[in-house]
């Protein structure tokens, strides 16, 4: 499938799930848009690989998506987009009593908030166009809860209602607005709760792959961010041209039990 002439933002795209993304609707022919709030000069060589590699035009935006100014800036200087992935994410695991305030401001800024501002941009940009797909990365935690998560468990179940909300506002035109609930992916979000993990439950860190973190998928695997990305890809296909306001699990089976 091709999209070929499409422009594609994904916010958070410098790493991981988001990166994997952008990489794979490249392949499928899209330009596309990296962004994170760094602004480092391998930020802008990872856009260049990209261009290089599948032969479509790529850039670099740094955009602090804590901020509302700078995601709605984001879409703004992207200049059209008729992929819009909200994909940038952070996490931080406490009690609620311990759980510090800026740590939660943070996340429901950067997951929640942050797809609200560049949506509310975006949509005018697929309406002129006559097409448009918003690809929302949640999570399975969009859909089910785990203990100690308690900002990232409402930020994605605040995902996945923006989802459908938007879905309902744009389900007579053609654009369609999805959700991706992955499962666990072995991406430096997940890499960083490893260490600590390991100490709390004294454990190694392969334990902790196989005892904690597999344990919730019955595929006992990782999903790839290549997975992610080919969903995202299928997604945006004239064959998903009627899936709208709907998630989309790629978790191993993980919400089925
Ligand atoms: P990651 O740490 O590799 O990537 C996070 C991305 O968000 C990075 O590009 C980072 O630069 C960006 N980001 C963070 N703060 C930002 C800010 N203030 N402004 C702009 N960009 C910012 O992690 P990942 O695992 O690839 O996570 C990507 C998304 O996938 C997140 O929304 C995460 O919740 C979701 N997710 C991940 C998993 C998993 O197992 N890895 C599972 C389900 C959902």
């Amino acid at each position: 499938m091709s999209l070929q002439g499409k422009t594609a933002v994904i916010t958070g795209s410098n790493s991981g799930i988001g990166l994997g993304v952008a990489r794979e609707l490249a392949r499928a022919g899209a330009d596309v848009v990296i962004n994170s709030f760094t602004d480092r000069d391998e930020d802008h060589q990872l856009a260049a690989d990209i261009a290089k590699e599948f032969g479509v035009t790529a850039r670099y935006i740094k955009a602090d998506l804590s901020k509302g100014a700078e995601a709605r800036a984001l879409i703004e200087q992207a200049g059209k987009c008729d992929i819009l992935v909200n994909n940038a994410g952070i996490q931080h695991v406490s009690p609620i009593e311990d759980f510090p305030v800026e740590k939660w401001d943070a996340i429901i800024a950067i997951m929640l908030t942050s797809a609200f501002h560049t949506t509310a941009v975006a949509l005018p940009m697929m309406r002129k166009a006559g097409w448009g797909r918003v690809v929302n990365i949640a999570s399975a935690h969009g859909l089910t809860a785990s203990p100690y998560k308690s900002a990232y468990v409402s930020a994605k179940h605040g995902v996945v209602g923006l989802t459908k909300v938007t879905a309902l506002e744009t389900a007579k035109e053609d654009i369609t607005v999805n959700a991706i609930c992955p499962g666990y992916v072995k991406t430096p979000l997940v890499e960083a709760q490893i260490p600590d993990t390991a100490k709390e439950y004294n454990m190694t860190e392969e334990e902790v792959i196989e005892k904690v973190i597999l344990a919730r998928q019955p595929s006992k695997e990782f999903a790839t961010v290549e997975q992610i990305g080919g969903t995202a890809v299928f997604l945006c296909s004239d064959a998903a041209a009627q899936i709208t306001g709907t998630t989309i699990s790629v978790d191993g089976g993980w919400t089925a039990l």
